[in-house]
């Protein structure tokens, strides 16, 4: 898979480190326990849109747009990253927020990534929640259009078959980090959400024959619809890269068990999760994904899903800057 093919702009701190969790794994008696610190892009804070967004903004750079529009949740790390992004890149930015949480706190609607937004100086509009987000973003589109900018739209997550381009290469990049060190990956877990580093990091996995399992852990919607969502995605994206039919349906798993009361809505295990990684390995995770993702991979260890002796690989999305915008709802005790 040849993906300078693509066009694609510098943004992200690459390799990211891949490194033991050894108090972790000691805590839970096994398996061994890997990260890999994609929460270290460097980005405005880093996490995972910003591999997407290499492929993503170079294709917005080709078309000559002045202004990126994207959307999310408030505290989307996808709409902080896009933000960065395009100052970097000297575009303009434009969100639209969907008002996904109910009842939210003074801290989630000011603080965290949104905070962040506003010092980047990107554009904010808010529509209620359950709209139909894609014409909304279409919407902005035109109205910029009128205005005489020449608007590059990004979806949600930034989860098309361009954007996954940026989870395929961090597929090889852990293999080429696992073959010079030794290191046998017997399986690989993240969050999945908006379906785009799911889907990438199958198809990295899959087109190169890696046989190494991969794990999502659902952060919104259910398994079957999650599970689809991927899997679309995956078959559009290895036809992209020219590897059409090396994914199946059965190599699309996502485990929707630890979703709580909703997207974004703070879990126990959540809670008890980032405390314990905070505590054990000095690493931040965050409320809505990173953080459910890893109470869902120590649940499973705890019910034995996974052999002692295997290796783990847990994909560190990064998020911590929606810590701030939930400042008020999670535990420290
Ligand atoms: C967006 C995001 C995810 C999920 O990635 P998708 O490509 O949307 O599935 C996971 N973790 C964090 C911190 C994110 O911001």
């Amino acid at each position: 898979m040849l993906l300078s093919r693509f066009p694609r702009v510098s943004l992200a701190h690459l390799p990211t480190p891949l490194e033991p969790l050894p108090r972790l794994s000691k805590h839970l008696g096994g398996p061994n326990i890997f990260v890999k610190r994609d929460d270290c892009t460097g980005l405005g804070t880093g996490g995972n849109k910003t591999r997407k967004l290499e492929f993503l903004m170079a294709e917005a750079l080709q078309k000559k747009a002045t202004v990126v529009v994207t959307q999310g949740a408030v505290q989307s790390n996808h709409a902080r990253q896009t933000a960065a992004a395009a100052c970097k890149l000297g575009m303009k930015c434009e969100l639209v927020f969907e008002k996904r949480v109910d009842r939210p706190s003074e801290p989630y609607v000011k603080s965290g990534n949104v905070f962040l937004d506003r010092i980047y100086g990107a554009r904010i509009r808010e529509v209620e929640k359950g709209s139909d987000m894609n014409a909304a973003l279409e919407a902005v589109a035109v109205e910029l259009a009128k205005k005489g900018e020449l608007p590059y739209v990004i979806p949600g997550g930034g989860s098309n078959k361009v954007g996954a381009l940026g989870y395929v290469d961090c597929a090889h990049e852990f293999m080429t980090q696992a073959n010079r060190t030794g290191l046998r990956i017997d399986h690989v877990i993240h969050a999945t959400g908006s379906a785009g580093t799911q889907a990438g990091l199958i198809v990295g996995l899959k087109g190169t024959n890696s046989g190494i399992p991969l794990l999502g852990i659902g952060v919104n919607a259910p398994k079957d619809i999650q599970e689809e969502r991927v899997f679309k995605l995956a078959v559009e994206t290895a036809a992209y890269v020219g590897a059409a039919g090396t994914v199946e349906r059965r190599d699309i798993v996502a485990d929707c068990n630890y979703i709580g009361d909703g997207y974004g809505i703070p879990t126990e295990g959540m809670n008890e999760a980032l405390l314990l990684l905070a505590r054990l390995e000095g690493l931040l995770f965050d409320p809505v994904y990173s953080g459910k993702a890893l109470a869902g991979m120590i649940d499973l260890v705890a019910k034995r899903q996974f052999n002692k002796k295997d290796n783990l690989l847990f994909i560190h999305t990064g998020g911590s800057a929606g810590l701030f915008g939930y400042s008020d709802r999670l535990k420290t005790g």
